[in-house]
């Protein structure tokens, strides 16, 4: 038998063209585009990349993005300042402050300087608390990206056995509040968790976000497991997942790397950030 693919890809354009919509109808109702603030650290490294790919998927749906690089003198109180400053301009609906932030700034000074409100990333610890309360809160986009995957393809999460390989507060831990939100029952395993494979065969839904290549094999799951492979991995020139190829011969169904998750997590970011703007312009 062979799984499901799970094909994020036109999960994403059609999450696209519905946040190209969504901007059009707040530029017809007067006012310049909504602002997504993007505090980059470097040039050419990760924090460049990633700003760099936000930004072009901002832009292309119409949104105003805002690149804020700090000053060559600039310590975390400043820095801190500026981000707040950003929070109380009411052009600005998402602020993100990307990876990894440099050792010179105190990175979660930086992060809990945002709005929470304007937290579009869900990475201030407010907005952490709230999810871990089970309250309405912005969440992180990647863990978002994984239940939107889930209910593009109709699979039901209510009732059935989720497990989650990786606790970060990026994507596992968020992943596991999400899917305990929305009435699973969550098994969150980590490094010291023993016999893995035991709790991962049973897992009707197995999301794996634990930044090792082939963790999860095919001896670990069952043919009745969703998988949802949170995985980026560059191994040998190429990118892959957590989950090994082989799963593909066993699981119901699997995300693929590239192309499930992934595409989907930027357009989170992106429906948060228009989330927020419009109730900026409706409290206008
Ligand atoms: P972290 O390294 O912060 O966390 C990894 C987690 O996995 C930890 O909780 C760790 O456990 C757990 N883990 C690692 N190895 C094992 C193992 N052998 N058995 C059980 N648990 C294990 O990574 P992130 O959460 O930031 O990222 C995870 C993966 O997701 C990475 O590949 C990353 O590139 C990818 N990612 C993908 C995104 C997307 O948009 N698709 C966005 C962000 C990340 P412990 O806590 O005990 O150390």
């Amino acid at each position: 038998m062979s799984a499901r693919l799970l094909d994020g890809r036109p999960v994403a354009a059609a999450l696209r063209a519905s946040a190209t919509h969504r901007v059009a109808a707040l530029l017809a109702r007067g006012g310049g585009p909504p602002k997504l603030a993007i505090v980059r650290f470097d040039t050419a490294g990760p924090s460049a990349i990633y700003a760099a790919g936000v930004s072009r998927a901002a832009a292309r749906v119409g949104l105003e993005p805002v690149i804020v690089t700090p000053d060559a003198d600039s310590d975390t109180r400043s820095l801190a300042g500026r981000i707040a400053a950003l929070g109380a301009d009411p052009a600005v609906a998402g602020i993100l402050v990307t990876q990894p932030v440099p050792a010179r700034f105190e990175a979660s000074t930086l992060v809990n300087a945002i709005e929470p409100g304007k937290d579009v990333d869900g990475a201030t610890a407010v907005s952490a608390g709230r999810l871990a309360r089970g309250e309405t809160a912005l969440a992180p986009a990647t863990a978002l990206a994984v239940m939107e995957l889930l209910r593009a393809f109709g699979i039901s999460v209510a009732g059935r056995h989720a497990v989650v390989v990786g606790r970060s507060p990026v994507v596992g831990r968020p992943v596991a509040a999400l899917l305990l939100a929305a009435d699973a029952t969550v098994t969150a395993c980590h490094r010291a968790t023993r016999d893995l494979a035991i709790l991962t065969r049973q897992a009707e839904i197995l999301v794996v976000a634990a930044g090792s290549p082939a963790l999860i094999t095919r001896e670990m799951v069952s043919s009745a497991s969703v998988v949802i492979d949170c995985g980026i991995n560059a191994l040998d020139g190429t990118v892959c997942g957590d989950v090994a190829l082989e799963v593909q011969q066993v699981a119901a169904a699997v995300s693929p790397v590239p192309g499930g998750v992934g595409p989907i997590t930027t357009m989170m970011l992106l429906r948060q950030t228009l989330d927020v703007a419009e109730r900026l312009r409706s409290a206008e």
